[in-house]
């Protein structure tokens, strides 16, 4: 008997605490999303506006449920624009960074 082999066993083997879990390619955590309330614009998500950017970050940190399945969602997909998981890009990179020092 042949065993099976998922298209999932051609990928790199992930290495201990990657962010690259397969729970962080889910989107189910989305319909919890703050930024998708009725009453939040989701402009400022990405905006220019350093006063509109804060008001973004501000929504993750202090309202979303999912904010940490969100950033890890970003990271994992090398979001370029945006605030996501209550960070800029800018930020995303730095954890990006820290992480591959910390497992390098
Ligand atoms: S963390 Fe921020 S960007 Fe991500 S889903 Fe929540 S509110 Fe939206």
């Amino acid at each position: 008997m042949t065993a099976f082999m998922s298209p999932r066993a051609a990928e790199p083997p992930r290495l201990p605490g990657s962010y690259k879990s397969f729970e962080s390619r889910s989107t189910d955590w989305m319909a919890d999303a703050a930024c998708r309330h009725p009453s939040v614009d989701v402009r400022l998500f990405h905006s220019d506006s350093l006063a509109r950017i804060a008001e973004a970050k501000a929504i993750c940190v202090e309202f979303c449920p999912v904010r940490e399945r969100c950033l890890e969602y970003a990271l994992v997909r090398d979001e370029p624009d945006g605030v996501w998981g209550g960070l800029t890009p800018e930020a995303r990179a730095a954890v990006k960074a820290a992480r591959a020092g910390a497992v390098s």
